[in-house]
């Protein structure tokens, strides 16, 4: 615009100032972060972009012709970025009114009133249309998104995160360098599992795994924990010592015990790890599964914890 304007004679330097709030509001719709925000700092860019590009036709001389592909060109597409119908309309009312006010056109002489109010009517109407259907869009692809996230990330039966979004939060939170607490990984495997749905039923075996896993989101609230699959449970827990673990691991078992569904007794076992400095996740694992297995030969309905890894000779 500004190189439009050293081309031209007898522009109003209230341009000048035009220019420096319209980049002022570029960049703070820029930083917009509500709907709101975004509404009033696009109310403020395009009314001042408005005007300047409204003394720019003033100033090259018969602004008329400009008058109106101007307010069109200003009130149409900014109306996809908005999020409510309400806000395109009175974005779209606000150009109008900078146009009449910096252009002041004469309706007895250059322009057709009822004309031009119904072009502007016309306009304001296809602004919210716009707006609506970008919204409709915005909101079917949204919806897509999160309904792909969650049948990548969550276990359908129980809704926990399943072994993928549990594996990658558990690599994230290990190559943290910001996380300084000691982290501890829970295997858990329901016991005699086979037994409960030979003898009730698979759906009866299913309703016991949505059981256990509402125990163990109670339980392991503020730390990771997922469906592994089958049924094998995990929890990863960032806590200050040993103890800690230990005592989360009781809880686990505890709560799953006293837990009766059908009048069956559930029983869970677990083994416990400490993740040793620089330890790989599949080594941790695997030591977490051996401690499994202890809990299992030792009577189940119980945890165990691993063995440290041997130091290196
Ligand atoms: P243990 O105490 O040694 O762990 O024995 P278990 O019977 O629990 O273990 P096993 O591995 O022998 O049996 C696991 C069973 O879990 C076998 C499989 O049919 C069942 N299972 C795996 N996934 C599902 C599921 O989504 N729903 C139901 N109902 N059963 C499942
Ligand atoms: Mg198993
Ligand atoms: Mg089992």
């Amino acid at each position: 615009m500004l190189v439009v304007v050293d081309a031209t004679q007898g522009i109003s330097p209230l341009l000048y100032s035009y220019c420096l709030v319209t980049t002022l509001a570029c960049y703070l719709t820029y930083r917009a972060t509500t709907t709101h925000q975004l509404w009033l700092t696009d109310l403020l860019l395009v009314c001042t972009t408005t005007a300047c590009l409204g003394s720019i036709a003033n100033a090259v001389g018969n602004p008329i012709t400009w008058f109106l592909p101007i307010g069109l060109v200003m009130s149409l597409p900014v109306s996809a970025m908005h999020v409510r119908p309400w806000h395109a309309l009175s974005t779209g009312a606000a150009v109008w009114a900078t146009l009449f006010y910096v252009v002041q056109p004469s309706f007895e002489r250059q322009l057709d009133l009822t004309l031009t109010l119904m072009l502007i009517l016309a306009s304001m109407m296809v602004a919210m249309l716009v707006c609506q259907t970008f919204c409709r869009i915005r909101k079917n692809v949204f919806d897509l998104q999160q309904q792909l996230h969650d049948m990548a990330y969550k276990d359908t039966l129980t809704g926990l995160p399943n072994r993928r979004a549990f594996m990658e939060a558990l690599a994230a939170t290990a190559t943290d360098n910001a996380v300084t607490s000691r982290l501890f990984f829970l295997m858990l495997d329901i016991d005699d599992f086979k037994k409960i749905n030979d003898s009730f039923g698979h759906e009866v075996g299913d309703r016991v795994l949505v059981e256990v896993a509402k125990v163990l989101k109670e339980q392991s609230s503020g730390h990771s924990f997922a469906r592994l699959g089958g049924e094998e449970f995990a929890v990863a827990a960032h806590v200050a010592d040993l103890a800690a673990a230990q005592g989360l691991a009781q809880g686990i078992v505890d709560a799953v015990n006293s837990n009766q569904l059908y009048g069956l007794s559930l029983s869970i076992s677990a083994g416990l790890a400490e993740r040793e400095q620089g330890e790989p996740l599949t080594s941790l694992m695997r030591r977490a599964d051996l401690a499994l297995y202890e809990a299992k030969r030792e009577g189940k309905n119980r945890y165990a914890t691993a063995a440290r890894v041997a130091p290196v000779a």
